[in-house]
């Protein structure tokens, strides 16, 4: 297939993210990747501000990442974990938990974001279960946030920004808590605890869990909140007899300057989500790990176990290259490389704020943030980005960047002085 039959072949076939089919957006065919350069069919080059979405931490086409998936291949690609374990999950699964918060014990390793999100929520329905309080399954969630596409994922997304207006009588109601006032930098202002303070003396009854993407809200804002916000939740949460989940989906495995968000604050949360950069961004997997009492709890229940168990569970090349990426990340100054990052990024981001159609620039970590005033027009700006060499995908009035870890100082001011001309 030739170019023009492939795009053609694509446009008439095959649904991309959030597009419609009677006006598709174009789309880009690419032919390989390595490192931080996307290489499309056409030959040219683009240096990658994306990671794919959070997850590409050490770039595309790595050594290291491609020899453990290859060394596992010729093992066994997939085998069932019913009733089966194997090494690359026993390795992954003792290489994570000592990354995450000191209380977290269990792992259950999921299929995606999603449906770590999925499984998180059901861990808390059937704790609560156990403890003989069955009116606890609704959840809080602040707004802005998101947490993925599937169902009970979806009802925690932004009531606003998400898909419950469409999805409106069909989805379960939850609920949103204004969006933490208190900015990363700022000083800590009391006040923004009163509503869910508030939310709790009335509802804490039936709520099972609050969940909540700490520090960093990624899809739903770009937006960057105070850690105390995450002292405080925990705190009310305790008081209140309401599990915390933590999605690190987006933020783990260093992208804001920790390995994990939730060191920021030092709280730890009752059940916790990983997935995107988990596997160095190679294939899908997710983690939801929890505490032992939380888990004895659920198993003491009604059903006797936690009722969830895909069929790609624990899937060994996944565990494999997630197991690799792990070590690959622990193996190099990756702080040092984030701090690296954080500063080129507030450096050279920075004259976008004169710019008049731009309100604000944020950076924390490894995230850079140009706030536009108006929404974009993304298929416009998208072409005016790949004709200058970089791969960035904003989304309504959010133009950001993610890069690889592995990104050199060269390479990120190319693609920061061209993101910020083509703006
Ligand atoms: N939670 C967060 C915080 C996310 O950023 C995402 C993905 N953007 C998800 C959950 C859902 O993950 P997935 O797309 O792998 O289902």
């Amino acid at each position: 297939m030739n170019i023009s039959e492939l795009l053609a072949f694509d446009r008439a076939h095959i649904w991309h993210p959030y597009t419609s089919t009677l006006d598709p957006l174009p789309v880009f065919p690419v032919s390989r990747a390595e490192g931080v350069r996307i290489r499309l069919a056409d030959g040219r080059e683009l240096i990658d501000g994306m990671s794919s979405w959070w997850a590409a931490i050490h770039g595309y086409n790595h050594p290291v990442l491609n020899a453990a998936i290859e060394a596992q291949l010729h093992q066994m690609s997939h085998i069932m974990f019913g009733g089966l374990t194997h090494e690359p999950a026993v390795s992954l699964v003792s290489k994570l938990l000592p990354l995450l918060p000191p209380s977290m014990d269990k792992v259950f390793l999921a299929d995606s974001g999603s449906v770590a999100v999925e499984v998180a929520m059901k861990m808390a329905i059937q704790y609560w279960q156990s403890r003989g309080k069955k009116a606890k399954y609704h959840f809080a969630t602040i707004r802005s946030g998101y947490h993925g596409d599937t169902w009970h994922a979806m009802s925690v997304c932004d009531p606003v920004t998400g898909m419950h207006s469409l999805f409106r009588g069909a989805l379960p109601i939850q609920y949103f808590l204004p969006q933490p006032s208190v900015r990363f930098h700022e000083a800590w202002d009391a006040s923004a605890m009163h509503p869910l303070e508030e939310l709790l003396q009335a509802h804490a009854s039936d709520i099972a869990a609050l969940i909540l993407e700490p520090i960093v809200q990624g899809a739903g804002g770009m937006y960057f909140y105070s850690p105390q916000y995450l002292v405080e939740a925990a705190r009310l949460c305790r008081a209140y007899d309401v599990l915390l989940i933590f999605d690190e989906i987006a933020t783990g495995f260093g992208r804001t300057g920790k390995l994990f968000a939730w060191e920021w604050a030092q709280v730890e949360p009752d059940i916790m989500c990983v997935g995107k950069a988990l596997t160095g961004g190679y294939m899908t997997l997710s983690a939801v790990a929890t505490t032992q009492p939380i888990a004895d709890w659920i198993c003491a229940g009604e059903a006797g176990c936690f009722m969830h168990g895909p069929t790609f569970m624990g899937n060994p090349l996944a565990c494999a290259v997630a197991s690799a990426s792990i070590s690959l990340l622990l193996s190099y100054d990756w702080q040092g490389t984030i701090q690296r990052i954080e500063a080129q990024l507030q450096q050279e981001l920075a004259p976008a704020s004169c710019l008049p159609s731009v309100r604000e620039v944020r950076v924390l970590g490894a995230i850079g943030v140009i706030e536009m005033r108006e929404p974009v027009d993304m298929a416009k700006l998208q072409q005016r980005f790949v004709d200058a060499g970089i791969w960035v995908r904003p989304f309504g009035r959010l133009v950001y960047v993610m890069p690889p870890y592995v990104i050199r100082p060269d390479e990120l001011s190319y693609l920061t002085s061209n993101l910020i001309k083509c703006l």
